[in-house]
């Protein structure tokens, strides 16, 4: 992966050249949205420069013990604050998102604020009017986005240990520990390096992975029994977690992290879906894929959305029998897809 020597100039340029900065990611920020906008948070300061990470809504707990995780504003809690800190930056940096309209109300903010933009993400299809852009979607994350542009701007020596666990986080969590996505060699030479710098690497999947509560993993016995379709003529399925279910099981932020990929170690699933159910009428959906079937394509037909070849999302407001009702269309306008 090569990135353009024009825009890593200018992002140098820029980290030099100006003091106050701002990072925001996406809503609902996962472990490569916060672990990458702390990392380069942390590069920036190890730089004296001002910088804060503002997100749009809190993250799951299982990602709060990262370092600096504590100074994030949420621009939920904190929009006035948050609008005063965009117009007071002189760079905004956009991580992990493609499309400042993916982050709904912040993303108006940031517009509105009309401040430079430097966006560093890997989902295709950007649609930003940034000042420098590192778009590679043959990445496996942002974070690894982060530490090559640092490395590529000549800026590795400031790496510390919370830095390259913050990178090594945004790794894993969307590799799913290094599972999907993640066939590219010099991934693992960038990982090595993470290392030496003497990353808790246990600890952090200790912290990612086996954090969950005792009611989740009983929710996930139910979905798994209950609310699990299989449609063999299509190699595809489908999962839910309705209101009631989450209720049931006292659902906090995080709890459907993973049950998604669930379906695709069934043999003969190469398409999956799980819905989440949210009050008025608001359906949220996760798809996963193998090979080349096109998730990101699906979601963007059906249900609002977009992402990655192989896992995407999107919402719709209906029910969730319309929803399925919905999905099982999809299924069959890309029969012929699903099946070649
Ligand atoms: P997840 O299933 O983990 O929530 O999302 C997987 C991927 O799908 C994300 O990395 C993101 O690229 C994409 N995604 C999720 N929700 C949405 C959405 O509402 N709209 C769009 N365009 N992409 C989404
Ligand atoms: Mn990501």
């Amino acid at each position: 992966m090569v990135l353009s020597a024009q825009h890593i100039d200018g992002i140098r340029k820029s980290i030099e050249q100006y003091t106050s900065f701002v990072i925001t990611t996406h809503v609902n920020p996962d472990g490569d949205a916060v672990g990458s906008s702390l990392a380069l948070a942390s590069f920036l300061k190890h730089m004296n420069k001002q910088v804060q990470v503002v997100m749009p809504n809190d993250c799951p707990d299982f990602l709060k013990w990262l370092d600096g995780y504590d100074s994030i504003i949420m621009f939920d809690k904190q929009t006035e604050y948050a609008k005063e800190l965009f117009e007071q930056a002189d760079i905004i940096f956009c991580l992990d998102y493609n499309c400042p309209g993916r982050i709904e109300d912040m993303g108006k903010a940031i517009e509105s604020s009309g401040k430079p933009l430097i966006l560093i993400d890997h989902h295709p299809y950007p649609e930003c009017d940034a000042l420098y852009m590192i778009s590679e979607t043959s990445a496996c994350s942002t974070a690894e986005l982060v530490y090559r542009t640092m490395s590529a701007c000549g800026f590795e020596s400031y790496i510390t240990k919370s830095i390259a666990e913050a990178i090594y986080t945004g790794i894993i969590t969307d590799t799913g520990g290094l599972v999907h996505n993640s066939n590219n060699s010099d991934l693992y030479a960038i990982v090595g390096k993470l290392l030496e710098y003497g990353i808790a690497k246990e600890y952090i999947h200790e912290q990612i992975f086996h954090v969950y509560s005792f009611e989740r993993m009983k929710l996930m016995g139910v979905v798994l029994k209950d609310n699990f379709v299989f449609f063999p003529e299509y190699q595809a399925a489908y999962m839910y977690i309705s209101l009631q279910n989450q209720r049931d099981y006292n659902f906090q932020l995080g709890d459907s992290e993973g049950m998604v990929n669930l379906p695709l170690s069934v043999k003969g699933i190469r398409f999956c879906a799980l819905f989440t159910e949210y009050p008025n009428k608001t359906i949220k959906v996760s798809f996963r894929s193998k090979g080349t079937f096109p998730a990101n394509s699906f979601s963007a037909d059906y249900f609002n959305g977009g992402g990655h070849l192989n896992a995407a999302g999107g919402r719709r407001n209906c029910s969730l029998p319309e929803a399925i009702e919905i999905f099982k269309q999809g299924l069959e306008a890309y029969k012929d897809v699903l099946n070649s």
